[in-house]
């Protein structure tokens, strides 16, 4: 596995692959490795002839100073787990390749995907991950790329920027992986504590509590909600950051469910902040009711 660290490396390398008639998949990271990344590596595997992994912790969508400064860096772990997963080159720039002084140019996705949910908690947080996505997609130049649908508005926002900007990428979004217990994997699970995992836990149950009301008949979003919120809220130290009902044909809040509609919640534990969702009429998720 080869190791790049400025665009212009890694772009020699995937031109390579190409006049060898090799196709590139992407998986762009911020690396601390887990399942979820690795099913994702997997799936870029399965489909293309070579893959790039990029692990870089993109300052410009953190809102908050601290979480950027906590997230974890595991580089050593990352390049194991790549090199086992048939990874054939990794990307890891530094941020100051990435965003030398002087650098003005941004990427914004506007209107229903990026005013609701997580965009009302982190200002500033999709038009960093847009940006930073154009920037890694114009130094790999790949042919496919692969999203996590856990961070469902993530993938939502740059499937809309590759199709507005023309940008001949084709993104592939691949299903949340998890715990055996149900919780979502996440870089974040790290800086939970025990007691903090135990209780992160509330948040797949409830998103579960309230899809068992949607196959029971009920249609009224904010019951749906109330039934996830009751879940969060019999535990001290998990605050609800937001928690809605979402068309995914116009990705519009709805009072009604009707057709293909999601439940997204994020809260804070231990103050980390967690995000899910859930696909209401959908598979169930593996937790515990009891
Ligand atoms: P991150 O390193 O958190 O920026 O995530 C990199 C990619 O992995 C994103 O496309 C995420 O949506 C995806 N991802 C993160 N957690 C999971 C998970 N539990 N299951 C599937 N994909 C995930």
């Amino acid at each position: 596995m080869q190791q790049f660290s400025t665009p212009a490396e890694i772009r020699a390398w995937t031109r390579e692959q190409r006049k060898a008639g090799k196709t590139v998949g992407f998986v762009p990271t911020m690396g601390a490795l887990h399942d979820g990344h690795r099913s994702l590596i997997a799936a870029a595997c399965a489909e293309c002839d070579e893959v790039v992994v990029s692990i870089f912790v993109n300052p410009t969508q953190f809102d908050n100073p601290e979480d950027l400064e906590n997230y974890p860096n595991m580089l050593a772990d990352d390049l194991g787990i790549c090199t086992a997963a048939g990874v054939g080159a990794v990307f890891t720039p530094d941020r100051d390749k990435m965003y030398p002084n002087g650098y003005a140019t941004f990427v914004d996705v506007v209107g229903n995907l990026t005013d609701k949910l997580c965009a009302v908690a982190r200002p500033g947080h999709f038009r960093g991950v847009a940006t930073v996505v154009t920037k890694l997609f114009n130094a790999v130049v790949p042919d496919v790329a692969f999203f996590g649908q856990k961070d469902l508005q993530q993938a939502l926002v740059i499937s809309r920027m590759v199709s507005d900007l023309d940008m001949g990428v084709e993104v592939r979004v691949c299903p949340t992986v998890r715990e055996p217990d149900g919780l979502a994997m996440s870089s974040r699970n790290r800086r939970l504590s025990e007691e903090g995992r135990e209780k992160a836990l509330a948040l797949p149950r409830g998103l579960e509590m309230a899809n068992q009301a949607y196959a029971a008949g009920e249609r009224d979003s904010n019951k749906l909600i109330e039934i996830l919120a009751m879940e969060l809220l019999v535990h001290t130290g998990v605050d609800l950051d937001y928690a809605q009902v979402v068309s995914l044909t116009g990705f519009e809040e709805v009072d009604e469910v009707k057709d293909s509609c999601v439940l997204a919640a994020a809260a804070f534990v231990d103050e980390v902040r967690l995000i899910d969702h859930i696909h209401l009429g959908g598979p169930a998720l593996p937790v515990s009711l009891d």
